[in-house]
């Protein structure tokens, strides 16, 4: 089941800003960026000077969930830094390591808080490879996997998918009783489909599904556990759409550092747990809280990264946008919000585009369901001379495969 080490079979040895190293002196611009997890880029030195410094003085490293002063910075910088300029009052689960832990928390809290059982999700959707995270999920290799039926769960068209426009389809099933739909305990999405092919919701699109929610007291979870921490320009990616979801999923660059971190935020009425009712023991990796409470202390007291964000996501698109152009024949196309951002080369080709940016030095992954999207996902701190040497290589790579394909 290895991927990325079949993608790019060689053995990386180091790595530091937007570059990985191999252990013979291979050097690889970095657009993939751990899938999202280096949103800081590797081995940030402001994010390693205070993990070298707690380590060196002996600060707590695993704390399950007992009290720690790691955790309270943690907890603090939060409410200071992102929570309450939102105006969000919204509690903290950590829910375990990965972005699965804190998707499956909120899939259990909301069916534990509305006694329903039902959740609707979305046309391509990715929220995860367990079990609870994979019945919400669309891709039909990843849901294989699972070796048995996967429940509880009913998709609806994403955005853009097939001219249908979810929010009202779903207003007519629910006040239909002879639809069939029974009302969900929660609507779980994504504002731009990372794995499902860098689908972009469009503001008005996420606004209609959370009045539909709000309407039907169902609740919103918005998996942000790709598209947060920044990625399409502010912290969260729900802000520019207006909206605020009743649990919100963060994990892959919250620890700023690559370390594993995941948490689920929740509306404070939502917390109806009992003492244990949820646990795991690596929900406390305090060496993961360090470094996280110095990346939102460091990138999100002011707007200057979110800026330079969309800044440099305009420019990718851009350019994405002239490849489209130099390539007018063979219908190509591009997306994306922030610095994600998706070239359409067609099914079956984003692979060999992948591997011809590899054998150049670029990493970029791929995704949507038929292989057709390469998928740009730089760390938020690449320099603007990186972005354009990724490009290039980029383009170059697209004009030779789609050569070979004729
Ligand atoms: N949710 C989204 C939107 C993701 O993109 C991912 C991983 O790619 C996950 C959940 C699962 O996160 P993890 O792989 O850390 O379990």
């Amino acid at each position: 089941m290895r991927s990325y080490s079949r993608r790019w079979p060689v053995v990386f040895s180091r790595a530091t800003g937007s570059h990985l190293h191999t252990e013979d002196g291979g050097r690889y611009l970095d657009f993939f960026a751990g899938a999202g997890a280096l949103n800081y880029g590797h081995n940030n030195p402001t994010l390693k000077k205070v993990l070298l410094d707690y380590v060196g003085n002996d600060g707590v490293t695993h704390a399950l969930d007992m009290f720690t002063t790691a955790r309270r910075d943690l907890l603090e910088a939060l409410a200071e830094v992102v929570l309450r300029p939102r105006g969000m009052d919204h509690k903290v689960v950590f829910p375990g390591p990965g972005g699965a832990n804190a998707v499956e928390a909120a899939l259990k809290l909301a069916r534990t808080v509305t006694g329903r059982s039902g959740v609707v999700h979305f046309t391509n959707s990715f929220h995860g490879a367990t079990l609870g995270t994979l019945s919400v999920t669309g891709n039909s290799q990843h849901r294989r996997a699972a070796g048995l039926p996967l429940t509880g769960a009913t998709p609806m068209p994403f955005d853009g998918y097939d001219g249908r426009h979810a929010p009202d389809y779903l207003a007519r099933l629910l006040a239909d009783p002879g639809s069939g739909l029974d009302r969900p305990a929660a609507v779980i999405v994504e504002t731009v489909q990372g794995e499902g092919g860098v689908n972009v919701a469009s503001p008005e699109w996420l606004r209609a599904v959370a009045d539909l929610c709000k309407r039907h007291e169902i609740l919103l979870i918005v998996d942000d556990v790709q598209m947060g921490c920044g990625r399409t320009g502010p912290f969260f990616s729900f802000e520019d759409a207006g909206i605020v979801p009743d649990l919100v999923c963060l994990s892959k660059s919250i620890s700023g550092y690559g370390l594993p971190l995941a948490l689920t935020l929740v509306r404070p009425e939502l917390d109806v747990w009992r003492p244990g009712a949820h646990s795991g023991t690596f929900r406390g990796v305090n060496t993961a809280f360090v470094t996280a409470t110095e990346a939102l202390r460091t990138y999100w007291t002011d707007d200057a990264l979110e800026k330079s964000t969309r800044a440099k996501g305009e420019r990718v698109g851009d350019a994405l946008q002239g490849i489209v152009d130099a390539n007018a024949g063979a219908d190509l196309s591009a997306r994306g919000r922030g610095l994600v951002q998706g070239l359409v080369v067609g099914a079956g080709l984003a692979d060999e585009v992948s591997a011809e940016a590899f054998a150049r030095g670029l990493l970029v992954e791929t995704s949507g369901p038929h292989d057709e999207v390469v998928k740009l996902l730089p760390p938020l701190t690449v320099s603007d001379a990186e972005l354009a040497e990724g490009l290039e290589i980029l383009a170059e790579s697209t004009r030779v495969v789609l050569e070979r394909a004729g």
